[in-house]
């Protein structure tokens, strides 16, 4: 591969290097925003079938799979599409025919996982905790004691639509224990949240390329243990969402099987190498929590109040209640946050009107304390004066 050419300006982490212009900063769970040299990346076209585009593939799909140390046992798919493509692809690649899901639901994605399974025709049961709260791992234990035919425990790591990081590690051991399989939607977590195989020894993990890694959308990737990759042959409905086959395919020829989103995967490779550079999971990790503890101090002190008790607030997203005030209105409030450099994510909560705001992206704490003074400043200009939920609603 032609390093040369890839040879871009270090991350840093001062005002002003990660925006192209004066483009607002987006404090959104993926898209975000992304390091100038990861944007630089993609300036040059490469030929999908080239032995250095190949090289640039294998690298990723080492360094992925030495993210979660799993060397030994495990490889890693990279998927075109969105994040979701890779969950189906993985839904339907590693739980066979005749097999039977438990989705671990507490929000959006958990949702959607369990949409898949019907469209699927994998038969599935859930435990569905609602919005926010999350599953425990005795309530797992207790429905996989009743069910002795669930094969697969789908659960997602951090749920993206309160921002509530799941338990992962006590499902995981609960799952082990009952002789099942794990598949986690890492979409939100992986890159910023430690996991070793070791320690959560799951059947497949899917993320993609514009979460806490940092790239740009494009495509997927899934982790999974080299023996579930093989026994997945003939499970998929979908040719071109046959993991085993992607897997084969990029193992025998170093290429994908359809064309790549060949500039998204030369951004990643930038951006992986950022993440190295910053100290791996646990340097993002330091950044991502900094940057949660500079919002959520600095909108408690306005008055709002977020929607999770701090034991499950997650570094990722955090959802606030919208103030309980007749002069705020969502749509003008998300417009006057834009106008001063920043833009932020509607809620998803059924209780109640809310509000999340992503720490996740090429943002350090300097970010943060300007969104915290642009929800201040954008109040005071809609007259907004009581920051507070409804009562009851926390
Ligand atoms: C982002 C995300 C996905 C995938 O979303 P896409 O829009 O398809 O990329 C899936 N699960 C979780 C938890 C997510 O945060």
């Amino acid at each position: 591969m032609s390093s040369q050419a890839l040879q871009l300006p270090q991350y840093s982490t001062s005002e002003g290097t990660h925006r192209v212009g004066e483009e607002p900063y987006l404090l959104t769970p993926g898209p975000l925003t992304t390091a100038v040299s990861t944007k630089a990346a993609m300036l040059k076209d490469w030929g999908s079938w080239d032995d250095d585009f190949k090289a640039i593939t294998a690298e990723i799909r080492k360094r992925l799979v030495a993210m979660c140390s799993g060397e030994s046992d495990y490889d890693c798919v990279l998927m075109q599409g969105s994040g979701t493509f890779s969950v189906e692809a993985a839904l339907a690649s590693f739980i066979p025919k005749d097999g039977k899901a438990l989705v671990l639901m507490n929000g959006a994605y958990g949702q959607r996982s369990a949409k898949t399974l019907e469209y699927l025709k994998r038969d599935y049961i859930t435990l569905d905790k609602g919005d926010y709260l999350p599953p425990m791992p005795e309530e797992v234990d207790a429905i996989l004691g009743e069910n002795p035919d669930v094969t697969h425990v789908v659960a997602i790591h951090c749920e993206t639509s309160s921002g509530i990081l799941n338990p992962l590690k006590g499902i995981s051991d609960v799952v082990q224990r009952q002789g099942r399989k794990l598949i986690v939607d890492s979409m939100s977590a992986f890159g910023a949240i430690e996991i070793d195989v070791a320690d959560i020894p799951f059947e497949a993990l899917v993320s993609s390329a514009n979460k806490c890694i940092e790239g740009v959308p494009g495509f997927g990737f899934i982790l999974a243990r080299k023996e579930a990759l093989l026994a997945a042959k003939g499970n998929s409905h979908s040719l071109s969402l046959d993991i085993h086959d992607q897997w084969i395919y990029m193992n025998n020829t170093g290429q994908w099987r359809f064309t790549p989103p060949t500039h998204t995967v030369v951004a990643f490779l930038e951006a992986l190498r950022l993440h190295e550079a910053e100290g791996g999971v646990k340097g993002r990790l330091a950044r991502y929590t900094a940057n949660r503890d500079v919002l959520v101090r600095g909108m408690r002190a306005l008055g709002f109040e977020t929607l999770l008790d701090d034991e499950w607030l997650s570094p990722i997203i955090t959802t606030f209640f919208s103030p309980n005030d007749s002069k705020f209105e969502f749509s003008r409030f998300y417009n006057e946050i834009k106008q001063r450099g920043f833009i932020i994510y509607p809620g998803k909560l059924t209780v109640a009107d809310s509000f999340r705001v992503g720490c996740i992206g090429a943002l350090d704490q300097h970010v943060m304390s300007g969104v915290v003074q642009a929800v201040k400043d954008s109040c005071e200009v809609m007259g907004v004066t009581n920051f507070g939920p409804p009562d009851g609603v926390k």
